[in-house]
Parts: C-alpha cells; sequence; structure tokens
C-alpha cells in the first residue's frame, strides 16, 4: 500500500490515506502524484499565498534504498512567482526519511493561525509549536531542531525570507533546497517553518536480490561514465568553462553580452582550489557538493557550502563582478537568510542595469551605487532582499512584478519567462534551451528539459546551438525525459546529464521495488511522463496560460548577443519553435492539448478545463 499524510493547519486535522492503486499504475509516483494532486485539489484562480493553495512534499519510490542519486525530495504548488504551477525538487537527506517514515506524499492544506512546525515519527503527527525558530535563519532553526530530536531527525525548512514572503523563496533540506519557483513562500505563508521526521532506515522491495543486482549494475555505470570522475571531483562549477565561456552561453550584464573581462578568476579550477570537503544527498557517490572557504582578499575567511554552478553565475555575470570570494558570500547569505540563488542574482542583475540607464539612482538604492564589477552593493541587496528593505522590498517581489513598480520603462530590461527569473544560460547562444525557457510549465528553469544535444549528445539528434528552426520536437523530447525521470525523482546531474543511467535501469528498478509489471516498460514511463507534462500544462491553461506566454524578453529577439562565440546571434524565429513544438505534442496554435492528445493519456476529463482556450 502507498500512503500520503493529509495535514490540514487551519482544523489541526492529520489523516493518513491510501494513494488509490489506480493513481499509483496511472501517475507511477514522485513528479507523477504531485502533478495529479494538484490539479485535482486546487482549484483556478486562487491566492498562492492563501490558505485554498496547498503544498505537496513528496519522495520518490526509490528514495531511501540503496539506489544511487534517486532519493531527492519534491515540491509542488501553485507558484506565487509565476501563477503557474511549479515543482521543484531539492537534494540533501529528507527524501529518504520521508520514505523510511512511510510516505510518498505529504499534502499540507490551509494556513495556521501561528508559526509551528510539522512533526512526524512512525504513526505519530503532530502541529507544534515554532515560536522558538520563526525569525530563525535556515542553518539556526535546523540546528534547534536537530538538538530537539537528535542524530534520527531529519528535516526541511524556510528562512526568514519566506517569512517575509519573498516571492523566490526556497525550502531547504541542510543546504540544498528546492529553489525555484517560490515553494518557500507558499510554506512560510502557512505559517509552517518546517517539516521533522525521526525514522529509521527501512526497505520493503518486491524482489530484494533483484534490486541489489540492479544497482550494482548502477554503480559500474556510474564508474564507467564518461565524465563521472571529473563531475565528482569538480562539480557544477566545470560549467562557467564549458559551455559558459566556451560556447558563449555565460550571461553577462543582465543578458546582453557574453563577454566578462578576468572571468578565468570564476574558473573551476579556482573553485577547486579552494574546496574543503566533498558532500552530497543521500545514496550519491557523485557528491556533487563542496563546501569552500575563501583564503585571501576582502572576503577571507569566509565559508559555504557552494556555490554551485547557477550561484556562482547569479554572483558574477548579471552584476559583472569577478570577485570568487563574494560569489561564496553571496551563496552563504542566499541560504542563511533563505532565499533562491538564480532570482536573487537576476533580480540583482536587473537593478543594476535600471541604476546604468538612470531609471534608478541613489535615491531609489539608499545611497548604494550600483557600478558594474563591485560586489558590494549586490551583497548589500541580497541582504535587503531578503530583509524586505528599501529597494529590496520591490526586488523582492521578482523583477516582473519589480518592473511594473518601477515602470519608466523598466519592464524591457526584466530578464524573465512568466514570471520567473531566467538562470544562467544565454537562450540566444543555446537556442533549444533557451526555447525550453519559453515553453516550460514552471516559467525559465534550465533543469525542466535541458537540451544537452547542443552541447554534443546525439541523444535523439545532435543540434547546432545556432539553427533558428528544427528544434521543437527535441524540446519537448528533453521535458519528457526530464518528466519521466522525476517519476521516481532521479536527480537531474546522473540521469539527464552525464548519462550515468537512463529509463530503461529505472524501470527494472521500479518492478523490483514494488512488483508492478507494467512500470518495467521505457515506453510506459514516456507515455506517464507526457501525461504529466500535459496535465501541468492544463493546470496552468485553467489559470488563463496560453501561447501568449511562451515567450522570451524581448531582448532576445531584437538585441543581438554581443561578443562570444556565438556573436550577433539572435532568436529569429521563435514562432517556428514553438509551432514545431506544439504539433510535436499535439496542442494547437494557441498551445491548447487536442481533445485526442488528452484521450491518449486517459486525461480527457480536463477538456471541459481547457477546451473555452482552443482556437
Ligand atoms: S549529483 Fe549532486 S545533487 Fe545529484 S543526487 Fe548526487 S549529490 Fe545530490
Amino acid at each position: 500500500m502507498r500512503k500520503l499524510l493529509r495535514v490540514n493547519l487551519s482544523t489541526g486535522e492529520i489523516r493518513e490515506e491510501e494513494i488509490p492503486a489506480k493513481i499509483a499504475l496511472e501517475y507511477v509516483g514522485g513528479r507523477g502524484f504531485g502533478a495529479k494532486y494538484l490539479y485535482d485539489e486546487v482549484a483556478p484562480g486562487i491566492d498562492p499565498l492563501g490558505p485554498e493553495n496547498k503544498l505537496l512534499l513528496g519522495t520518490g519510490p526509490l528514495a531511501g534504498t540503496s539506489a544511487q542519486s534517486l532519493s531527492k525530495w519534491l515540491v509542488t504548488t501553485k507558484s506565487p512567482l509565476t501563477g503557474t504551477y511549479t515543482r521543484s525538487l531539492g537534494g540533501g537527506d529528507f527524501g529518504a526519511w520521508l520514505k523510511w517514515v512511510g510516505f510518498e506524499l505529504v499534502i499540507i492544506e490551509g494556513r495556521a493561525a501561528k508559526p509551528v512546525y510539522l512533526y512526524i515519527k512512525d504513526s505519530k503527527y503532530e502541529i507544534r509549536d515554532a515560536s522558538a525558530i520563526w525569525g530563525k535563519s535556515t542553518s539556526q532553526a535546523q540546528a534547534y531542531l536537530k538538538k530537539e530530536y537528535g542524530a534520527k531527525a531529519r528535516m526541511v525548512c524556510v528562512g526568514t525570507a519566506a517569512e517575509k514572503l519573498v516571492r523566490y523563496a526556497p525550502i531547504f533540506s541542510g543546504h540544498r533546497a528546492a529553489g525555484r519557483g517560490g515553494t518557500g513562500t507558499v510554506m512560510a505563508s502557512k505559517n509552517l517553518k518546517a517539516v521533522v521526521i525521526e525514522a529509521d532506515r527501512s526497505e520493503n522491495m518486491a524482489d530484494p536480490d533483484e534490486f541489489r543486482k540492479l544497482v550494482r549494475q548502477q554503480v559500474k555505470g556510474y564508474k564507467e561514465s564518461l565524465g563521472f570522475e571529473t563531475f565528482r571531483d569538480y562539480g557544477t562549477p566545470m560549467g562557467v568553462d564549458f559551455p559558459g565561456f566556451g560556447l558563449g552561453s555565460f550571461p553577462v550584464l543582465n543578458f546582453r553580452t557574453a563577454v566578462l573581462e578576468g572571468w578565468e578568476k570564476l574558473s573551476f579550477t579556482q573553485y577547486a582550489a579552494i574546496t574543503q570537503k566533498h558532500t552530497g544527498c543521500y545514496s550519491c557517490m557523485l557528491k556533487c557538493g563542496k563546501v569552500r572557504k575563501v583564503p585571501n582578499g576582502p572576503y577571507a575567511g569566509a565559508t559555504s557550502e557552494g556555490p554551485h554552478f547557477e550561484t556562482i553565475w547569479a554572483f558574477s555575470g548579471p552584476t559583472g563582478c569577478t570577485d570568487l570570494g563574494a560569489t561564496v558570500v553571496a551563496d552563504h547569505l542566499c541560504y542563511e537568510l533563505g532565499l533562491d540563488t538564480i532570482s536573487t542574482g537576476n533580480s540583482i542583475g536587473f537593478a543594476y542595469e535600471l541604476f546604468e540607464k538612470g531609471i534608478l539612482t541613489t535615491k531609489d538604492t539608499d545611497g548604494l551605487v550600483l557600478d558594474y564589477g563591485d560586489p558590494e552593493p549586490m551583497l548589500k541587496l541580497v541582504e535587503k532582499i531578503g530583509n524586505r528593505e528599501g529597494l529590496g522590498d520591490i526586488l523582492a517581489e521578482g523583477v516582473k512584478r519589480a518592473s511594473e513598480q518601477i515602470g519608466k520603462g523598466a519592464e524591457e530590461y526584466a530578464m524573465h519567462v512568466k514570471g520567473q527569473e531566467m538562470p544562467g544560460y544565454e537562450p540566444r547562444a543555446l537556442k533549444a534551451l533557451g526555447m525550453n525557457y519559453a515553453l516550460s510549465n514552471v516559467g525559465a528553469n534550465h533543469c525542466y528539459g535541458y537540451a544537452q544535444q547542443e552541447l554534443g549528445n546525439p541523444r535523439p539528434r545532435l543540434l547546432d546551438p545556432a539553427a533558428d528552426e528544427d528544434k521543437g520536437d527535441v524540446v519537448r523530447y528533453n521535458q519528457d525525459y526530464t518528466a519521466a525521470l522525476e517519476l521516481v525523482h532521479a536527480c537531474t546531474f546522473p540521469g539527464n546529464n552525464l548519462e550515468c543511467f537512463g529509463l530503461e535501469l529505472v524501470a527494472k528498478m521500479l518492478v523490483a521495488a514494488l512488483g508492478e509489471p507494467a512500470f518495467g516498460s521505457e515506453d510506459y514511463l514516456w507515455h506517464v511522463a507526457e501525461k504529466v507534462y500535459n496535465l501541468e500544462r492544463c493546470f496552468n491553461i485553467r489559470e488563463g496560460f496560453t501561447r501568449k506566454d511562451d515567450t522570451l524578453p524581448k531582448r532576445m529577439y531584437t538585441e543581438p548577443l554581443k561578443g562570444g562565440v556565438r556573436d550577433g546571434e539572435v532568436i529569429r524565429k521563435p514562432d517556428t519553435i514553438i509551432d514545431e513544438y506544439y504539433d510535436a505534442r499535439g496542442w494547437d496554435r494557441n498551445g491548447i492539448p487536442a481533445r485526442a492528445t488528452l484521450a491518449k493519456f486517459g486525461i480527457e476529463k480536463v477538456d471541459k478545463d481547457v477546451a473555452g482556450f482552443r482556437r
């Protein structure tokens, strides 16, 4: 029996529910369960920060086992940043603990009257007073809970930025975040500071011998995989050198140029030189996390468990800063305050450009002079955003809302899709990846359909990064492949980028673990993934999102990229790629799934919600 825990913070009622066998079969688990329950239970038009929104904390069907990189946890909710469906995958240990305590999903409803946290142990569930940790940083809150509950406990929590309703606050497990879309903001809006689980390791396999054999095969695959050792040793900062500056895809000065003088100071080799320790998520031999300490310079002594590639970009490219120490400080500040580094760095880059254009002056910035290359105002703005002070209060709304509030043409400089800030890959340099931002259900997000084909991966076929068409079907392929891996919450790095394992192995593991023969077919997982993707799309359509929202910032179409390997590139034929993509998906020209498409996946019931948007 697969179970969920339903927690109503308004009434205090908590109950266990069986996940119906039909849902378990038709949605497999993980992201599938999240999308299904969110669609069915969150009505269109509700305020994402109101009690009607629900927060779904899920773990994968293979979490907590010896399988590698399959113990992540996932948050599904309606995003306060975009107003769309969102899902965000987090690392650390929490996914394993949630599985061991017996639930694949915790559905959190309503809003507590005062700050609380949820405690789960065996069949004991309690909503407990959080006054001792409300107002505390992520590290302080977690330290308190660890002291309170000991070594057998693991937790997720939010920082003070979430309490202040910064729209892009994540949920954290240790230093690992479900980073994007404001999942932590939704949690804090419910007056929920943390979820704590006490559990013992447990594994309940349909065929334990077969499962062990498959794990051995997976471990062998890791060791033989091209890139395994370098990724383990250096982690995600390798992206600075390639594709970053090697392919001209590192966005600089708020997505205007691909040139950053002195970028070599941010090379992965520089980060490797200051790495003190390797850390990883539960049952992952890649250990891509790195604890770093700045040895000299103005930030000497600063430490952080990071930064990862995206954070290095967020606190260098947007502001033109090349101080490695400042990226470590910014990473640590974001962790302590509880901020999404991508949205924070992008928002600050937006402010720097407005300052350059004279749209913002020192009167708006509390005297801060936002000069490119100077990390000090950048670090001050991180704190201002986290504390919602001065300009930080406006930037805490995300660049879309901030630009509307600031006016004076600021919208031109807001680099977002559907309200979510763009990450550190330049759409004009990697066009399939860029169009994935435009078409994604969660706003700009590189992890929602990363296009490896532009970086040399021939599956399903190689793509010329600069080509202006014949990419739509591959954008779909990447999104569905990611969705299939996320049915089991597989980490994107080994599963998608390094190809340490694939769906064939996942399918076999699912059968060995759950004993359900239908899960043993790779085709079945593709089918479910595509169904889930369509359901997520229908959630958004029901909220009024259609083709008009599948777009990139105007700059991507009208301003040629300056410098780098892709110098002079613009996205010339977005509509061609969008039409190719809609055709590949079986959607109409307004981006609405055809009735026959919904019927193919057995979800024709949702047709009534979306039919009115067809054209
Ligand atoms: S590769 Fe990194 S992020 Fe992925 S599961 Fe392993 S340690 Fe976690």
